[in-house]
């Protein structure tokens, strides 16, 4: 690994936020698909682990850069010192409760931030871009499963901040239709390297249902609670499309290749095209895991919904992608990746 901003003349993919939980994923299949990275990070969610481990597992080297995507000087003398071909851009901050209380840092670093490196790239004339979208920009669907096509909104900062980057990244396209965008709307990542030596790691009381039921399962915490029982749903349970993290982490590079052959802006669902219950998703753990999974009913959580899965046809008839892996894997390789990393990157 280096941070060494000498000029180099192969061409390369910028991986922002590379070292956080969908990056350091996407790193691994980038790879091992022989291409050349340059990782940057500021890893104010992240550690530096992530990315020794990434080239363990593939036994190849990558660059890291330490710094943020919104620093302009920085940016600009990563382009012009390296023949970067396309951007892969994860950094961003996720938490959507903390979006409610600080929409200012929310929108500087998801929409400035995003703004900034566009700039860069520009100014560099590299035109083609790999956005992490989120079907959050969907807000409550009509119907289900959901297509592209259907209406977005938003209902919270983070949310918002998503949905204007995609606008501003349709308004960039309509003003040079040479840019290359890909626009992908996960559902819900979860699972993790099957070697068990990257996974997520939240910095602190996870947010999220899988996290959070793997630490239950491993007695760091108490009992799940499960926000909701009265939902439309078969179970009154909130049901989500549950994706494994390495068939989200393929999309990344069937987009990459994709964009290579294809000008023009396009948005992709990257999910199963399933959904499963938050009490599906508990059996499923402790079936894995063979450890209890303590929960109790509470109340709905704010701006929570009942159900949420993809149309995931565009992505295979476009990208020839689609999700192999089941919620037995995605149960099996989170649980590895807790078992083996208590403490995440810091066991
Ligand atoms: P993550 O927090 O693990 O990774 C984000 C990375 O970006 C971290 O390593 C963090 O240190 C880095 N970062 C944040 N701000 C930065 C900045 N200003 N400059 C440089 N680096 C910065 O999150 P993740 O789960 O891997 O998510 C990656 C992307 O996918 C995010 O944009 C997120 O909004 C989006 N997404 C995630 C989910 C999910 O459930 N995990 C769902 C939909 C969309
Ligand atoms: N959930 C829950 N308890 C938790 C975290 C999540 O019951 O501690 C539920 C949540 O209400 C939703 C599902 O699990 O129905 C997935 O939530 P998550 O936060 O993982 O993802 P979201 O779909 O909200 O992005």
């Amino acid at each position: 690994m280096s941070s060494n901003l000498s000029k180099n003349t192969t061409k390369k993919i910028l991986v922002t936020g590379g070292a956080g939980y969908i990056g350091s994923h996407t790193c691994v299949e980038l790879l091992n698909d022989g291409h050349e990275i340059i990782v940057l990070d500021n890893l104010s969610n992240s550690s530096e682990e992530s990315l020794k481990r990434v080239q363990e597992i593939t036994g190849k080297t990558l660059e890291f850069v330490k710094g943020d995507i919104r620093d302009h000087k920085l940016l600009n003398s990563l382009f012009s010192n390296h023949e970067i071909a396309s951007v892969i851009h994860f950094a961003g901050l996720k938490a959507v409760g903390e979006s409610v209380s600080m929409p200012l840092a929310y929108y500087d670093n998801n929409v400035n931030g995003t703004l900034v490196l566009l700039e860069a790239m520009k100014q560099a004339n590299v035109k083609t871009l790999v956005f992490s979208s989120s079907a959050t920009v969907y807000g409550d669907p009509a119907s289900l499963p959901i297509s592209e096509d259907f209406p977005t909104s938003a209902t919270n900062p983070y949310g918002r901040s998503k949905l204007m980057i995609e606008e501003i990244l349709q308004d960039l396209h309509v003003s040079d239709n040479s840019w290359r965008i890909a626009l992908l709307r996960y559902f819900n990542p979860v699972g993790a390297h099957p070697s068990g030596r990257i996974g997520e790691d939240p910095n602190d009381i996870p947010n999220n249902l899988m996290p959070y039921i793997a630490q239950v399962a491993i007695g760091k915490l108490d009992k799940l609670s499960v926000f909701g029982n009265d939902y439309p749903t078969h179970d009154g349970t909130g049901v989500r499309d549950y994706i494994h993290v390495v068939d989200l982490s393929l999309g990344h590079v069937r987009a990459i290749e994709k964009l290579q052959k294809t000008a023009g802006i396009h948005a992709w669902n990257l999910g199963v095209g399933k959904g499963y219950s938050v009490l599906e998703m508990v059996a499923a753990f402790e079936q894995a895991s063979q450890q209890p999974v303590p929960y109790q009913f509470a109340p709905r959580r704010s701006g929570d919904i009942a159900a949420c899965y993809a149309n995931p046809e565009k992505a295979l008839n476009e990208l020839g992608w689609k999700a192999e892996k089941g919620v037995d894997d995605m149960v099996s390789d989170s649980w590895r990746w807790q078992s083996v990393n208590p403490n995440g990157y810091h066991s």
